[in-house]
């Protein structure tokens, strides 16, 4: 996996420093399927909690999510 730079960030809305962190994140989406996935790079702001995630990685997460729904989908038919 590339390194990742926290410079992709930028600088929170509240202009506190976001630094990167790893966190296993949790999502749930409008179906209310959970979806848990260990060791993302998360940009993390700790003047105001915010916390964000770079492009790249909520698209993985779509195709992730699309991929699960798809499966369930298909055991339920
Ligand atoms: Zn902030």
């Amino acid at each position: 996996m590339a390194m990742s730079n926290v410079g992709e960030f930028g600088p929170c809305a509240c202009s506190g420093t976001i630094q990167l962190r790893w966190v296993e994140a949790r999502f749930v989406d409008a179906s209310g399927d959970a979806l848990v996935v260990g060791q993302v790079p998360q940009g993390y702001c700790g003047t105001c909690n915010s916390s964000y995630y770079k492009a790249s990685i909520l698209q993985a997460l779509e195709q992730a999510f699309a991929k699960q729904r798809g499966e369930t989908k298909a055991s339920a038919l």
